[in-house]
């Protein structure tokens, strides 16, 4: 029940979309992960009201941390924002939400509780594995896909809500596939656009495989999906073609580019290699050669971030939504580069930046590092009980779940 003093129910975003920035060049929307500590969360109240103020953010997004591991924090997080004057725009995903036996209790509660607390506008996911898992299992009966998600929500609230959905303009990563030599030489046009290297090896969505995942989109957006919000990616001609793309499978909603602000050399070479991203030539060069640069490379993150999103506002898009990590100084840097705000990036303030490490994020998966009884290593495989397998001084050795714990580059 709402109080008094409590603000209206939020506007739906999809239609404060169809309206131009007051700014003349593009609205802006902020998205945020929920930090592990309690002195991280009280950064990011403030973070989030300086950010929103300074920028004129048209929505702010909160995360729900990997295998619904930040549920209340994400919920109390996004009933804040929606509170001091966001527009707020809770992701919910359906990775571990069965309740009570129930495999959806969780979140026909979360739903009430955003409804309830006014907030008016869900990002409908499927979620990644969680924790000690590499692949997404349905649980009985509950969600086994975002399309069950959107259909729920329409089936169960109605229109009480607007809907966005993921979208992935090089394939989702469960369809991106290792290509062997031959494969890699014989890529079509439209492969070679969107393939990408990392460690030597080739990946690519498949053209069948790319056919699929479109056809599935439209699914989502016909189910209920106002608008797309697209995963990142650091080429903007793959951007444009996933538009064209959608207009040509009849997607005709609004596609806002999900912009990841370059921040670390760490952070960058992991998501870019978790979500097997396309990493032009030219940038993946330029952050080898400052790897050991951190200034530069936040520098960097400015000037190619605002190349980017100019490139992008020169093909008609309205809307710049930026992954913060959050954090403020790339935002402003872009922002300020753009016009769309001016002098930010001389106040930004990151002091803070040690207490913003997001709860999944503790998490070890292949590939990053941990310490545990057995010593220092790199984790090779997870078990589906959580034990892994670390590579410690050239030796395989497996440590319980619980028994290690990632270390933080
Ligand atoms: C904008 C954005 C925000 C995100 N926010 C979060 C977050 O807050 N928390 C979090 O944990 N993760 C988040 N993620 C990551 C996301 O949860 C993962 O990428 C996850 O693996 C897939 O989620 P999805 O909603 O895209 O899944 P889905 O839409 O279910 O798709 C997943 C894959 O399965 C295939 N598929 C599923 N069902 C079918 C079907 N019936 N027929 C054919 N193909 C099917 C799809 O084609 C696709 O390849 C976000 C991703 C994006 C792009």
């Amino acid at each position: 029940m709402c109080s008094a003093q409590d603000p209206a129910p939020d506007a739906k975003i999809i239609d404060l979309l169809s309206k131009k920035a007051d700014n003349g060049i593009a609205h802006v929307s902020l998205e945020y992960f929920p930090p592990r500590t309690e002195q991280g969360v009280k950064n990011l109240h403030a973070r989030m009201e300086r950010m929103k103020t300074n920028t004129t953010a048209l929505y702010t997004d909160m995360t729900w941390g990997a295998g619904g591991s930040t549920a209340e924090l994400s919920l109390d997080l996004a009933l804040h924002a929606h509170r001091t004057g966001h527009v707020s725009n809770l992701h919910l995903t359906c990775t571990n939400m069965e309740k009570d036996g129930d495999p959806v209790k969780a979140v026909r509660e979360a739903l009430q509780a955003a409804y309830d607390g006014g907030i008016r506008n869900i990002v409908a996911l499927r979620g990644d594995p969680p924790e000690g898992s590499d692949e997404w299992t349905a649980a009985e009966g509950g969600f086994a896909c975002a399309l069950d998600l959107v259909r729920y929500i329409r089936k169960e609230f109605g229109d009480s809500f607007g809907i966005s959905v993921a979208g992935y303009p090089e394939g989702h990563p469960n369809r991106i596939s290792q290509l062997t030599d031959e494969e890699a030489a014989n890529m079509s046009d439209s492969e070679k656009g969107r393939c990408c290297t990392h460690d030597g090896i080739t990946y690519v969505c498949k053209d069948d495989d790319y056919k699929k995942e479109m056809d599935y989109l439209k699914e989502k957006v016909d189910a209920g999906g106002d608008f797309i919000i697209t995963q990142m990616f650091f080429d903007a001609e793959v951007f444009k073609t996933f538009v064209k793309d959608c207009r040509e499978w009849g997607i005709n909603c609004p596609v806002v580019p999900g912009l990841m602000c370059i921040n670390a050399y760490p952070g960058f070479k992991k998501m870019t290699k978790f979500c097997k991203t396309r990493v032009p030539k030219d940038l993946g060069e330029k952050m080898d050669a400052m790897k050991d640069d951190p200034d530069a490379v936040k520098k960097f993150g400015v000037t190619f971030g605002s190349e980017i999103c100019r490139s992008l506002l020169d093909s008609g898009v309205e809307i710049l939504h930026f992954y913060t990590l959050n954090l403020e100084k790339v935002v402003y840097g872009i922002t300020d580069d753009l016009g769309i705000t001016s002098g930010l990036v001389e106040k930004s303030d990151e002091k803070d930046a040690k207490d913003m490490v997001a709860v999944g994020s503790a998490w070890a998966r292949v590939g990053d590092k941990v310490k545990g009884s057995a010593g220092e290593g790199v984790v090779k495989e997870m078990r589906k009980d959580g034990t892994a397998v670390i590579e410690v001084d050239g030796k395989d050795v497996e440590m319980a779940k619980g028994s290690y714990e990632k270390v933080f580059s």
